[in-house]
């Protein structure tokens, strides 16, 4: 049972659709769940509001924390979905438990997810090309500095508006000095630290003019892991390559989703290890490669430019890029445009 507070006014009436930030702007709502004495306190939907926690909280010191990300789409038909929640469910389960965090079930987070975006979904207009984020979140609340896992938890779910992001093409560094993760640390949990740690490298190549690195493997730094917020994806002639799924790589709903469009559009997929001389090779031999990321904010952001071991490359970008259809079929199934025979959209 939720318990539910309405908020009084809605600040959408001072939100401007036409020229926004993202992720600045909250909706008018929150939900929110304590666990404590081992169980999860029936959560509440109030006005949006700040929390109040303790500086002692384990969360601030030792970096438990968890989060998903996900959308919610109004269909051309006015029905509001939100995409694959049941796949975000299950990844933030598994990385609730890497992280020590006690798991969430289904009507806590997918139940009460949709009753807030029922209270939310007027921040969804009827015309403009907008999505709701939706974003889940768990941290450790005890209050206590000693190092040791929290025995209390907070789980809220917030949104915001989102643009349609369209993507510029962007130039990406194989980063082969600093590393986001190794096989058997927490890479495949979207666990907040991972973020951080990924900052300074990120930083470093915006220097050297790359808008972001793709990751290759801790251990030899031969193969290509992921994007660090994307997976990747490669296309070469009617082959869709990407890296196969490991401890060190994020279980990306998108990267799945695309997976699946591919083969019913009748391409070959493959999913195994990409060697960085392999992509060297293909280059070389003058074939038209795709390169993009794959994640739920962009969908897809094409890669016009990729250095790998000092070199640049420059994969194919134009309008009839095989990129650009699966993603128009992405934006077709959610939008209710073609058939959703996978069950992808929830209703809220
Ligand atoms: C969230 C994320 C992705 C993309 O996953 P989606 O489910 O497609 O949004 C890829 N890599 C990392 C490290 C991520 O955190």
């Amino acid at each position: 049972m939720i318990n539910i507070q309405k908020s009084e006014r809605s600040m959408k009436s001072n939100f401007n659709y036409d020229d926004f930030v993202f992720g600045v702007q909250p909706t008018d709502h929150i939900l929110l769940s304590n666990y404590k004495d081992g169980t999860w306190q029936s959560p509440s939907i109030m006005p949006y509001a700040d929390i109040k926690m303790s500086p002692m909280s384990l969360c601030l010191h030792y970096g438990q924390t968890v989060f998903e990300g996900m959308k919610a789409f109004r269909q051309d038909n006015g029905q509001v979905i939100i995409f694959r929640p049941d796949k975000h469910f299950r990844r933030f389960n598994v990385s609730l438990e890497r992280m020590c965090m006690p798991a969430v079930g289904q009507d806590l987070f997918i139940e009460g997810m949709k009753e807030l975006v029922r209270l939310e979904e007027h921040w969804l207009p009827e015309e403009q090309e907008i999505s709701l984020y939706i974003r889940p979140f768990m941290i450790a609340t005890e209050p206590r500095l000693g190092v040791k896992v929290s025995d209390e938890y907070l789980f809220c779910i917030v949104c915001t508006p989102m643009g349609l992001y369209y993507s510029e093409p962007v130039r990406l560094k194989v980063e082969t000095e600093f590393v986001r993760a190794a096989e058997g640390g927490v890479g495949y949990a979207k666990c907040g630290g991972n973020y951080g740690a990924a900052f300074y490298p990120a930083q470093q190549a915006k220097i050297q003019g790359y808008d972001q690195v793709i990751w290759t493997d801790a251990k030899t730094h031969e193969y290509i892991e992921e994007a660090g917020t994307m997976n990747i994806a490669i296309v070469i002639d009617n082959r869709l390559i990407t890296p196969k799924l490991s401890t060190s790589i994020l279980d990306g709903v998108t990267r799945s989703s695309i997976m699946q469009i591919a083969k019913d559009m009748g391409m070959i997929v493959e999913e195994r290890k990409v060697q960085l001389q392999e992509l060297i090779d293909e280059f070389q031999s003058d074939k038209k490669i795709e390169i993009f990321g794959v994640g739920t904010a962009a969908v897809i952001s094409p890669v016009k430019c990729i250095n790998i071991l000092g070199t640049e490359y420059h994969p194919y970008t134009a309008n009839d890029a095989t990129m650009f259809k699966l993603k128009k079929q992405l934006d077709n199934i959610r939008k209710g445009r073609i058939s959703d025979k996978y069950n992808w959209n929830w209703f809220i």
